[in-house]
């Protein structure tokens, strides 16, 4: 069977790589990949992204499955597309997208459905916005509405920061027709998870969870990034609160959709606020998988995903069961200089160990021709696994300190938080 993966980052390489290890498999295609999928004598890189023109190829290549990686297709509609064409894929439509493409949308249906997240209203006239922040005071969060890769969300500690950022989006419009309308909502204290499910329409199977983090810098300072690191399990999610989070939060969404007439099928990622006594709510919807969750989760995952992907596109995911390896996967990610805001592109990369039982390297802002360059933000992804969270870092930043570019950002504290729950 043949199977195509779209999307070019970490996630998509790990999403790849775990699909190549079925038997079943015999060629995954990425869209349009990285340095990393370019490699990998079981991967073949694509450079197509038009949806119409993607669809074309899969029917002339007879591609039996594609999963979508990264939300802007979804939210451009390449699920009904494909499905228009007979071509099964797994992922959200583009009304189901919009849990993750409109805050706005995915704020009214949580209000609507009584799942727990932070009270809000959402503005698209400045002064009134204005004046609901000086109503509520800090600290207080500002979202654009529209999908403004990881730059949408601004969590003011002051009431300056919070009126500037009202500014930015609806006055000087930086970010476009995505802050055209802005969600202020209430800040939220705690400690952040990640639940990613996958759904078949109405069966619904949890992934191992995970943690991700946001902030570019040591100590969870600096500014917030796509993600820096993540590792899976993670220990705050008990399995008590497992069970709280797919009661309150994930059956009453997939239930919720269909309620209101949409079936969810895809990646359904809950990005949680667990307080201090031990309630989570949600912060976000995403209807696909974290990037780096994904990497330190495939890493993990024992069970042939192709079956797996079979199954979610077929209505069956009740019929099966996950197995995990029951190490730990921790993650690593390696960013460009000038990540974040400018990330500088071209510098060589060089001494990525060959992977071992114990470490595999993600690649995202890659790109391979006579060397292997830099070509984005977040550059490759550092796996290790261990018996515990200690092996599992130890291993992940033997591996980064072997790897070598100029400029190359990393945090030193992938980890920390379960480090601590375990000691
Ligand atoms: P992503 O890149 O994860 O899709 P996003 O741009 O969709 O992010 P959110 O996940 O909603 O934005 O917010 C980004 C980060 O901002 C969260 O991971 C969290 O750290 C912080 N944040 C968001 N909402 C709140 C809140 N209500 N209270 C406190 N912090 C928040």
């Amino acid at each position: 069977m043949k199977i195509l993966v779209v999307g070019s980052g970490g996630r998509e390489h790990a999403l790849a790589w775990k699909l190549a290890q079925s038997e079943r498999v015999q060629m995954v295609y990425v869209a349009p990949g990285n340095g990393g999928t370019a490699a990998d004598t079981r991967l073949k890189n694509v450079n197509i992204s038009d949806p119409l023109a993607l669809a074309e190829f899969v029917k002339q290549e007879q591609i039996g499955l594609t999963v979508v990686g990264p939300e802007t297709p979804l939210a451009a509609g390449i699920v009904n597309i494909f499905r228009e064409h007979g071509l099964k894929i797994f992922g959200p439509s583009k009304e189901a997208a919009q849990l993750e493409s409109s805050k706005d949308f995915a704020k009214s249906f949580m209000q609507r459905h009584a799942i727990p997240t932070a009270e809000y209203q959402t503005f698209s006239d400045v002064a009134a916005a204005h004046d609901y922040i000086a109503q509520k005071g800090a600290p207080i969060v500002i979202k654009a509405d529209g999908l403004a890769a990881g730059k949408g969300v601004v969590v003011a500690m002051s009431l300056e920061e919070a009126h500037a950022a009202v500014d930015m989006m609806l006055s000087d419009n930086k970010l476009g027709d995505a802050g055209a309308r802005v969600v202020i909502e209430e800040f939220l204290a705690g400690e952040e998870a990640s639940f990613i499910v996958m759904v078949d329409g109405k069966n619904i199977l949890p992934l191992a969870t995970s943690q991700d983090h946001k902030r570019l810098l040591d100590n969870d300072q600096g500014p917030n990034t796509g993600g820096m690191g993540a590792y899976s399990p993670a220990p705050i999610v008990t399995p008590q609160l497992h069970a709280r989070v797919m009661r309150e939060i994930i059956d009453p969404t997939v239930q919720g959709m269909a309620k209101d007439g949409i079936v969810f099928t895809g990646f359904l990622y809950a990005g949680l606020m667990i307080d201090d006594h031990g309630n989570p709510k949600t912060l976000e919807f995403n209807c696909r998988m974290g990037d780096p969750e994904t990497q330190p989760i495939m890493a993990r995952l024992k069970t042939d995903l192709v079956t797996v992907m079979e199954h979610a596109v077929n209505g069956t995911l009740d019929t099966i069961e996950l197995e995990w390896d029951r190490r730990t996967a921790m993650g690593v990610v390696m960013a460009a200089a000038g990540y974040p805001d400018a990330p500088r592109k071209g510098d060589v990369i060089t001494g990525i160990p060959a992977e071992t039982a114990d470490c595999v390297t993600f690649h995202a802002g890659t790109a391979q021709d006579a060397q292997l360059k830099v070509t984005g933000g977040r550059v490759l992804c550092v796996v290790g696994l261990g018996d515990t969270v200690k092996v599992a870092q130890k291993h992940a930043y033997d591996t980064v300190e072997k790897i070598h570019f100029d400029g190359a950002q990393y945090r030193r504290d992938i980890g920390w938080r379960a480090l601590n729950k375990k000691h």
